[in-house]
């Protein structure tokens, strides 16, 4: 059985909000549920998920496979970020509950991108994972729990438990 998942999220609370969302795509910033974010990630090595979250993670689970950018030293590593997912063209951004910190630091990497590549070679598609890394996990995802950085682990649901 295959089951669509509508994308996009009306929450139309007002003009502000749709101003926010209109900017959203223009930057082609959108938000995506774990399940989809599952679903995309499995398999795919062109999909990277970032975690900006802070301290947090070091001593909460993490998304198997996801990169540390933490959101206080996020900015000065613009370069780095952009570096290691050069070749992936899906980059999924999150948080604790993706509310600030996740679309801030999607917003700044895409802006960053769109001032380092000009000619739109380098276009990604950058999105927030909706509800973040608590969202993720409430909702029964595979988390991990290594100290590995980055984390070597891959998204496989099918994973026998330990
Ligand atoms: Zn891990």
């Amino acid at each position: 059985m295959c089951r669509f998942l509508s994308a996009p999220f009306s929450r139309g609370r007002g003009e502000e909000r749709k101003k926010e969302a209109a900017a959203a795509m223009a930057r082609s910033v959108a938000y995506v549920s774990p399940a989809k974010l599952l679903a995309m990630a499995r398999g795919n090595p062109r999909v990277a998920i970032i975690d900006v979250r802070d301290e947090e993670r070091s001593y909460q689970a993490h998304i198997a496979g996801s990169h540390h950018f933490a959101s206080r030293s996020f900015a000065a590593r613009l370069p780095e970020l952009a570096r290691v997912t050069g070749d992936k063209d899906t980059l999924v951004f999150h948080c604790a509950l993706s509310k600030v910190r996740g679309p801030s630091c999607a917003k700044m990497f895409s802006d960053y991108l769109a001032d380092q590549t000009k000619d739109g070679s380098g276009v990604k598609n950058i999105m927030v994972l909706e509800r973040g890394f608590n969202g993720w996990e409430i909702s029964g995802q595979p988390v991990c729990r290594c100290t590995d950085a980055p984390c070597k682990g891959t998204c496989s649901p099918e994973e026998p438990e330990l």
